[in-house]
């Protein structure tokens, strides 16, 4: 018999809920997680110690064609929809691995795609769907600016056939694992414009030309596994049909890339987050303490039912913004909040998850210390809380700017 009108309502659900998800492209989850088994935790954790890259791991993805998920049948991808690889990317996420490594190489190529010549088509796009040429760098975020990104500094000056690049460049993801990178360069003065949204280019550099060039790269060690660098540009000399598109418009392409990249992201949180609620819920009905287990206490309880809450909603969020993007709709509010909420519910789930741990969650075999310091990146990029909070209450809200 059960106790209360509640037991008679769980009594339809399933048990084990976390697993029980409406869950979109059952064929690919299977497949990513049947090739994330391969990379066990204790393949991530003897990386994370030499913060070396996932080499083995993102071979795998690139030979089973996943990082080509987005790329138009005509040049060689699969030509799935955007939630195709929000599914590839939780999954990943989900088994306690990371797709930081690599993950670029799925929407990175968007800028090419959308703003490219059919030369630059042709000629890159079905080497990056085959995985022969990797375009996992995309640099835009620089010392002096941060944030403001239209106050960058590095510049590309047109002299005759070629551009010269001179100018840093940091926290430049896997640009030493990358044959070509995306680059946004100021190709008109700050002085000159009448908008600040203006006078940006894009431009698409062939790392193999240019690294001992005129471009350094020097790593920069953090408290996650990234492969992130910084990047000098001394009279880097680049070829005049490296840009992308039409000169100045630089800005506007790369915001258009930007609401992809967005919901691929939060659905890595929304993985993180599952990876950290299955393994706190299992833990919680196995550790024995004062004779019960630790999750028969509300206090333990609680907080990974809260968290649980919090990714199903913020994983509805994630699959909203998806379907307009697929749809051709503007989602840029919906991307935003997919990464706001979805990054949130990640660290609550983090949070909630070492605590149920107690002391084992701080040892390194447990693999949560690890995910815990992954997942905290998400506040802060590629776009921090506060410039999506700034978004939504100076854009969608119409609030005084602060900037
Ligand atoms: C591991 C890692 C990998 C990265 N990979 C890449 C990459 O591959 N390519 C790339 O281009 N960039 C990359 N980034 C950069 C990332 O996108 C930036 O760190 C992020 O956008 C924040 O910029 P910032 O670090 O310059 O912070 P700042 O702009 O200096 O801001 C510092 C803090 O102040 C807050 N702040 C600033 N202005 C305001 C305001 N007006 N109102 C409220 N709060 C404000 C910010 O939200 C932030 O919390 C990476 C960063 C890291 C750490």
């Amino acid at each position: 018999m059960s106790d209360s009108l509640t037991d008679l309502a769980e009594a339809d659900s399933e048990p084990d809920a976390v697993v029980a998800l409406d869950e979109t492209f059952p064929d690919i989850r299977a497949g990513v997680r049947s090739l994330c088994e391969r990379f066990p935790g204790g393949y991530w954790r003897a990386l994370d110690r030499e913060r070396a890259y996932p080499r083995e791991f993102v071979a795998a993805l690139t030979e089973a064609g996943y990082l080509a998920a987005l790329i138009p049948e005509a040049y060689g991808g699969s030509g799935l929809p955007l939630a195709a690889a929000t599914a590839i990317l939780e999954e990943i996420h989900r088994s306690g691995g990371n797709g930081g490594a690599c993950h670029a190489q799925m929407y990175t190529m968007g800028t090419v795609l959308r703003h490219g010549s059919d030369t630059q088509k042709a000629r890159y796009l079905p080497e990056i769907a085959r995985g022969s040429l990797r375009l996992q760098a995309f640099a835009v975020t620089e010392p002096g600016s941060g944030s403001d990104t239209t106050q960058l500094q590095t510049s590309a000056r047109r002299q005759g056939d070629h551009y010269l690049v001179n100018g840093q460049k940091i926290w430049i993801s896997r640009a030493e694992h990358s044959d070509l990178m995306l680059l946004l360069a100021r190709t008109t003065a700050l002085d000159q414009l009448r908008s600040r949204r203006e006078g940006l280019s894009v431009f698409l550099i062939d790392m193999r030309q240019a690294v001992g060039r005129g471009l350094t790269i020097n790593p920069i060690r953090t408290m996650l596994n990234h492969a992130t660098t910084a990047l000098f540009f001394d009279d880097l000399k680049i070829p005049a049909d490296s840009l992308v598109g039409i000169e100045g418009r630089g800005f506007n392409y790369i915001l258009d890339g930007m609401n992809a990249e967005r919901i691929l992201i939060a659905a890595e949180c929304i993985g993180d987050a599952r990876f950290f609620i299955e393994r706190a819920s299992a833990y919680a009905k196995e550790r024995i303490v004062f004779g019960r287990p630790i999750g028969q206490n509300q206090g333990i309880q609680f907080p990974i039912a809260r968290a649980y809450a919090q990714m199903r909603a913020a994983d509805l969020m994630v699959r909203a913004a998806a379907s307009l993007f697929d749809a051709g709709k503007p989602c840029a509010p919906e991307a935003n909040m997919a990464k706001l909420l979805a990054a949130d519910a990640s660290w609550a789930a983090a949070d909630c998850c070492l605590q149920t741990h107690g002391g084992f969650g701080f040892a390194e075999d447990y693999d949560i210390e690890r995910k815990f310091r992954e997942t905290r990146l998400y506040q802060v990029a590629p776009v921090s809380t506060n410039m999506i909070l700034a978004y939504l209450g100076q854009n969608l809200l119409g609030m005084p700017r602060s900037y």
